[in-house]
């Protein structure tokens, strides 16, 4: 399987190529060439099968080439062994026809250890076959940080560094990024906000010394080896509910557009999804971009579902090479206008493409904090306050099919919004008790290129 530049101007590479260098060459995103087909056969054998074996039938067509079915279903039962849920990704359900794709019984308790954890295997066993060693830089707002952290902790091949915002993650998330010991393991907290610790990442991918010097490697969710991790739940969602003799449908609380651009894999892989449907909160540029072809960055607004707090959703651009017919030129042009004017228009065509498989909604944050309590007095189910956006989202378009929305985080992860909503602290899961007692290890930095490029430099070599 080779993947191709959504800017058409980058070399086609192998999966294991494609992972470890994350974007194209050319500005790009790599996606497949041709997408695999799964028959309705090889859908209905996925019933019932563990979660490991629905990974393993589901991407192995994607990474052929690159590993062997023995190297990749040994990587996929190290990647969820540490899940707290024997399910990996349990359903319950919430109504009649809606259920929860509980995706937040990870190590982090949140839906980005489902690729991370993945990642870190596939980089370990690779980095191991070539006998290199790479430096991963992450800048966080929280969530993708500890999923980071925890996914390479200890491994040989990488020292991993995660810039994120002084005091401004919660303490469940700094814990998370400061309590592992292993000495590959870096938390820096910079004096400035998410903003800054990303403008800082892209520079050091800039200062092409400092990159091949230190062999940058980037694992943000523009990676497509993410992605497809994140196929894998919408099939043994689906399987579960009836698939492939009914359709059904998904809502999935939306940022940066990687875990519903899995959906839509999914759906054109051939699993019988109905709609495929947006939510976003206060920064709703996808929705407002679904509804009227105008995509057009705002200001970012600080919300209760920081995770989400996005104007500009870098993996859309996957979706757009799609609906512009795979042609890199016309993704450039609409991407240079992006960067030049602040937005764009999709043509007619492109977004009646895009209205035949998704739909979208906007919630606001009293609508977020009363889905909370909501679903607590009438569910028994404490949200998180992004799969609440879901929830609320969902309810209005509840039909036919079975609606199946994801749970991207655990309650526990976003203490504040919830003990807000509902009066209650919800409590971390029992294997995790001891993180408030465990010791922090972290570095003060200021928001300058140089000192963070030396600070790297220096803890590498030693
Ligand atoms: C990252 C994240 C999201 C957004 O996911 P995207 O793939 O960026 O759309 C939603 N909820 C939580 C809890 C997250 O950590």
């Amino acid at each position: 399987m080779q993947y191709i530049s959504t800017r058409g101007q980058a070399p086609a590479l192998a999966f294991h190529e494609a992972m470890l260098t994350g974007l194209a060459r050319d500005g790009g995103l790599y996606v497949p060439e041709t997408i695999p087909q799964m028959s309705a056969g090889d859908i209905r054998a996925l019933r019932g099968l563990p979660y490991e074996e629905v990974a393993f039938r589901v991407m192995r067509p994607f990474i052929a080439g690159s590993f062997t079915d023995e190297e990749f279903a040994e990587d996929i039962a190290k990647a969820y062994a540490g899940f707290g849920h024997d399910a990996r990704a349990p359903l319950v359900q919430l109504g009649p026809n809606h259920f929860l794709c509980e995706l937040f019984h990870g190590p982090t308790l949140a839906f980005k250890d489902f690729a991370m954890q993945l990642i870190g295997q596939l980089f370990q066993r690779e980095l191991t076959r070539r006998g290199s060693r790479v430096t991963i830089v992450g800048a966080t707002s929280g969530d993708t940080g500890s999923a980071a952290i925890e996914a390479f902790r200890g491994l040989a091949a990488a020292d991993v560094f995660i810039l994120y915002p002084h005091g401004r993650v919660s303490e469940v998330q700094r814990r998370q990024m400061t309590t592992p010991s292993e000495a590959n393991v870096h938390a820096l907290a910079l004096e400035g906000h998410f903003d800054d610790c990303q403008a800082r990442l892209k520079d050091m991918f800039n200062d092409h010394d400092f990159r091949d010097g230190v062999r940058l490697a980037g694992v943000n969710s523009i990676n497509w080896a993410r992605v497809l991790a994140q196929v894998v739940y919408y099939f043994s969602a689906a399987t579960a509910l009836g698939a492939p003799e009914r359709e059904v449908s998904f809502t999935v609380p939306t940022g940066n557009f990687g875990d519903i651009f899995a959906g839509y894999i999914a759906k054109r892989m051939g699993l019988q999804i109905d709609k495929l449907i947006v939510a976003t909160n206060q920064n709703d540029i996808l929705h407002r971009c679904l509804t009227t072809g105008e995509y057009v960055t705002d200001e970012v607004i600080p919300s209760i579902s920081p995770s989400m707090d996005i104007q500009v959703s870098s993996n859309f651009e996957r979706l757009l090479f799609d609906v512009y017919d795979r042609d890199g030129t016309a993704v450039a042009q609409l991407m240079d206008e992006l960067k030049g004017q602040g937005g764009f228009h999709l043509s007619q065509g492109a977004l009646q493409r895009l209205q035949t498989d998704f739909a979208s909604g906007r919630v606001s944050e009293e609508e977020t904090s009363a889905r909370i309590k909501s679903a607590f007095a009438h569910m028994g189910e404490l949200l998180c306050p992004h799969s609440a956006v879901g929830v609320h989202v969902a309810e209005a378009h509840l039909g036919d099919s079975p609606m199946v929305t994801l749970a991207t985080a655990h309650p526990a992860k976003f203490p504040a919004a919830v003990e807000a909503a509902t009066g209650i602290h919800p409590p971390l899961p029992e294997r995790m008790k001891d993180l408030y007692d465990r010791s922090e290890r972290v570095t003060r930095v200021d928001n300058d290129l140089g000192a963070l490029e030396q600070l790297i430099r220096e803890r590498i070599a030693a």
